[in-house]
C-alpha cells in the first residue's frame, strides 16, 4: 500500500487533538471546487510514503501525537484502508476518517471493527443540487442519505461540513440542508479558498457576512455551527 500524501502535524484536522494526516488517492466524485485534483484525477503524485515508513513515523511520535486523520480523495474507496487503520490503532492512536459519505456499509464495518473514533462527512449541498455540486450527473443519493442517518444515530463521534462556493450554494441550499441533518452535533461551513490545484478554475467564495447568514440558517437544526 502506498500513501499518496502526508502532513506530519495538524492542529486543525482532528478536533482538540494533535495529529498527522494521511491522504489516499482516488475519488468517485469530481467536485469542481476540489483542492486535491492531483489525488482525484490525472497523474497521481509520487507516493509520499509506504505503510512501513508510516509505521516508523508513528512509532517515533508515540506520546507526541494523539491521532491520525485519514483523508483523500475518498479513503473508503481504498481496499487496504482496514490494514492501514489496524496499524494506526495498534500503535494506540485515535483515528479520524474524512468521507464523502458514498460508502456507508464500509464505514459501519470499520466502526464495528473498532477502527474509527471520529468521522468528518461532507454534506456537499442540498439534495436538489447534490449531483451538480459533486460533478456526477445522475448521482444516486441513497448512500449519502444512509451515511447521514447512521451518523445521526451517534454511535461514533462525528461532524458534518460543507465547503461553501458562491457558484453552488445559496440560502436555498441551507434551507434544505438544515432539516436534513437536524439533530446533528456539529456542522462546519468552510469558506472556499482558491488554489492552483482546484479542479475547475473560476470559482469564488461568499463574503463573511453571507457565510454568517448561512450559519444562522443552520443553528435551529444543529447545536454547534461554526464558519471556518
Ligand atoms: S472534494 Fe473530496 S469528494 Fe470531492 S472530488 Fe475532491 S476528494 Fe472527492
Amino acid at each position: 500500500m502506498t500513501i499518496d500524501g502526508f502532513q506530519s502535524l495538524t492542529l486543525l484536522d482532528f478536533p482538540n487533538k494533535v495529529g498527522c494526516t494521511v491522504f489516499l488517492g482516488g475519488c468517485n466524485f469530481r467536485c469542481p471546487f476540489c483542492h486535491n485534483a492531483p489525488l482525484v484525477e490525472g497523474e497521481r503524485p509520487s507516493p509520499a510514503m509506504t505503510l512501513e515508513e508510516l509505521h516508523h513515523f508513528l512509532t517515533r511520535r508515540q506520546g507526541l501525537l494523539d491521532g491520525v486523520c485519514v483523508s483523500g480523495g475518498e479513503p473508503l474507496l481504498n481496499p487496504q484502508l482496514p490494514q492501514l487503520l489496524e496499524l494506526v490503532k495498534g500503535l494506540g492512536y485515535l483515528v479520524k476518517v474524512d468521507t464523502n459519505g458514498s460508502f456507508p456499509q464500509r464505514l459501519v464495518e470499520l466502526w464495528k471493527s473498532g477502527l474509527v473514533d471520529y468521522v468528518a462527512m461532507d454534506i456537499k449541498n442540498s439534495p436538489a443540487r447534490y449531483a451538480e455540486t459533486v460533478g456526477v450527473p445522475g448521482l444516486d443519493l441513497s448512500p449519502i442519505r444512509e451515511s447521514v442517518s447512521w451518523l445521526l444515530e451517534g454511535r461514533v463521534d462525528y461532524e458534518f461540513r460543507t465547503t461553501v462556493v458562491r457558484q453552488f450554494h445559496d440560502a436555498q441550499s441551507f434551507a434544505q440542508i438544515g432539516p436534513w441533518i437536524a439533530g446533528a452535533k456539529r456542522y462546519y461551513l468552510q469558506t472556499f479558498t482558491h488554489r492552483d490545484t482546484v479542479l475547475r478554475p473560476g470559482l469564488s467564495a461568499w463574503d463573511g457576512e453571507t457565510m454568517e447568514g448561512f450559519a444562522a440558517q443552520m443553528r435551529p437544526y444543529v447545536s454547534n455551527v461554526e464558519v471556518r
